[in-house]
């Protein structure tokens, strides 16, 4: 016999005072701004509910901002002893609904913690508080001679601990890897209320990496508060050039040789032909200057905040297919055409394939940057030019990799346009070794063709394999049904993935997104993540729902106001 276990009421006012004995009233806010603030992140999911004007689904109670490990030690204590859940929040860039307190209760925000605490030239490691943003981490280091080598395309809206939490890539990853081949230890809160410090001696030399045991789990064993990160010194060159494939098969051979050959590119970025296709059209409508071999690497496109703009977004390239159909973008007629392709995702998908094919001079574009010392870089952009062109590869100069290199960041950081235009956009990133790589290309986007509007580049190259980032736009009449063809997509998608002997993430993490596939991702080594979770957060307060763990324990404090 199960039986039902009492739920405890909790006055808000109550809790509000036990947090601000722990970090001061001041830092401390039960208003509605903050909780609606602090109730989402940029979930594609979740802007469909923004864009109708509707509520909030799962605001938090309340929201603190403590500035040490000890005040947030305090705040797990007050949380487990109410038996309030908490949900850490870096700056909400995620895009899976990782912060999303579902069962309410506290929204740790850590961007007061935003110390950088040392940068040591001898052992090349730097020491960071977890809320330090991306970009002014990489400036300071960049003033000092260093870099981290980690540009995220959220470089200026996310943080060292989002970072972390969710297993992010840079765009530079395939020579500096992603942040947890750069991280050298942390120190976080468990969901006991314990301060813990990971790799004190720098890289883990005894027994298991403690480190990494705590590296992706998104909030759910112990909130980080600081980490101990590699860095490198700051690039003398970085040289960019394109390249030509006739195929996705023969660009992917190419970028295999060169990392099987011990080369290391910082930047490979093989777009498939119709993306390859959409590109070389959006170009056109814009001015373009040509160059180069960038000196400093890829340091001074950190020089200002990028100009945030939809230009490189999926609608501004729809447009450039059907420019005179969609217009503008915003007249009646162009709206209607819009949707109407887009409804018709799988013809839309085929004829936009064998378009790319008749019209397309090129097939596939690979974009490699190789940055580094300046006298090894000129060596290895070399030797990376010759084993692409033994694939197949034709070489198209600088130019396309100047192209690259200006827009990288030039995305739209809000909701992106093509919400206006009644549809939606989002990308899905997989990965898998060199042997499954295109069955699941082929699996994954003839899944999501299905629902959406899709096209893909291959990024982040390894020895062993590759990951791809597909991105879609979909439209559906409401928002009930928008809501619905976005889960049967990422489901069929996911699914595919699976299927094919993919991973279901490279870099965009879980949250509630892939939370139900976790179990068909890690199968039994579930079970020791659920045995961590149990021990590290037995009162199972730490960011509840999410990433495919259980709770049987007591239910959480009902929180009422007076
Ligand atoms: C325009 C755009 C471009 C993007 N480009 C990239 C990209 O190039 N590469 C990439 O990897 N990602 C990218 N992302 C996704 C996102 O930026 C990353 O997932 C990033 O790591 C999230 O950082 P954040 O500080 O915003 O974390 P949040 O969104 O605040 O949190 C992410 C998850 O981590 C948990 N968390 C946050 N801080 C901590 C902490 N200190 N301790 C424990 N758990 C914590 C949260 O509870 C949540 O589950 C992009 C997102 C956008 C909107």
């Amino acid at each position: 016999m199960v039986l039902a276990m009492a739920v405890v009421r909790l006055d808000l006012e109550e809790l509000r005072r036990a947090l601000a004995g722990a970090v001061g009233d001041l830092r401390v806010s039960t208003k509605g701004t903050d909780r609606t603030a602090h109730a989402r992140d940029m979930w594609t999911r979740l802007l469909f509910s923004v864009r109708a004007g509707a509520p909030t689904s799962h605001p938090p109670d309340a929201v603190v901002w403590p500035e040490t490990a000890g005040e947030l030690a305090e705040i797990m204590h007050v949380a487990r002893r109410l038996h309030v859940p908490v949900v850490p929040y870096g700056a909400g860039s995620g895009v899976c609904g990782g912060v999303v307190p579902l069962h309410g209760g506290i929204s740790i925000d850590l961007k007061r913690m935003d110390r950088i605490l040392r940068i040591d030239p001898d052992d090349l490691t730097c020491e960071v508080e977890a809320g330090v943003m991306g970009e002014r981490l990489e400036r300071e280091l960049c003033r000092k001679g260093f870099t981290l080598g980690h540009f995220p395309s959220s470089i200026y809206c996310s943080t060292v601990g989002g970072w972390l939490a969710a297993r992010s890539a840079g765009q530079l990853s395939t020579k500096y890897g992603k942040i947890e081949d750069m991280v050298r230890g942390l120190t976080a809160v468990t969901g006991r209320g314990d301060v813990i410090t990971t790799g004190r001696h720098g890289r883990a030399m005894v027994g298991p990496d403690f480190t990494q045991l705590l590296v992706g789990s998104e909030g759910t064993l112990a909130i980080i508060t600081s980490a101990r990160l590699k860095i490198r010194p700051a690039p003398e060159l970085l040289v960019l050039r394109g390249y030509e494939f006739p195929d996705v098969g023969s660009g992917l051979e190419g970028i295999r040789r060169v990392m099987q050959r011990g080369l290391r590119p910082a930047v490979v970025r093989l777009y498939d032909e119709f993306d390859t296709f959409m590109a070389l059209l959006h170009k056109e409508s814009r001015k373009e200057e040509a160059v180069q071999r960038v000196e400093g690497g890829a340091l001074p496109s950190l020089e200002g905040p990028p100009a945030v703009t939809d230009a490189d977004g999926p609608l501004a390239r729809l447009r450039a297919l059907i420019p005179s159909a969609a217009g503008n973008g915003h007249g009646a007629l162009g709206r209607e055409l819009f949707h109407a392709a887009l409804v018709r995702s799988r013809v839309l998908n085929t004829a936009a394939v064998t378009l790319a094919r008749k019209l397309g001079r090129r097939g596939c574009m690979l974009i490699v940057g190789t940055e580094g010392a300046r006298a090894r870089t000129e060596v290895e952009a070399s030797l990376v030019g010759r084993e692409l062109e033994k694939a197949g590869g034709k070489d198209l100069g600088e130019e396309p990799g100047k192209n690259w290199l200006e827009r990288r960041y030039a995305m739209s950081y809000k909701m992106p346009k093509v919400y206006e235009m009644g549809a939606f956009a989002d990308t899905m990133e997989v990965a898998s070794t060199w042997e499954r790589l295109l069955d699941l290309y082929d699996s994954v986007r003839q899944a999501i063709s299905r629902h959406a509007f899709v096209m893909a580049h291959f990024s982040h190259a390894y020895p062993e394999g590759c990951s791809i980032y597909f991105t879609f736009v979909g439209y559906a009449a409401t928002r009930q049904q928008a809501e619905k063809k976005y889960d049967e997509l990422w489901r069929d998608g996911l699914a595919a993935a699976t299927r094919a002997g993919g991973t279901i993430s490279h870099h965009h993490g879980v949250g509630l997104l892939k939370s139900p596939f976790m179990a068909d991702e890690h199968r039994d080594s579930m079970a020791i993540y659920q045995a961590l979770k149990n021990a590290l957060d037995p009162d199972g307060i730490l960011n509840p729902g999410k990433m495919g763990l259980s709770w049987q324990g007591t239910p959480f404090a009902m929180i009422t106001r007076k």
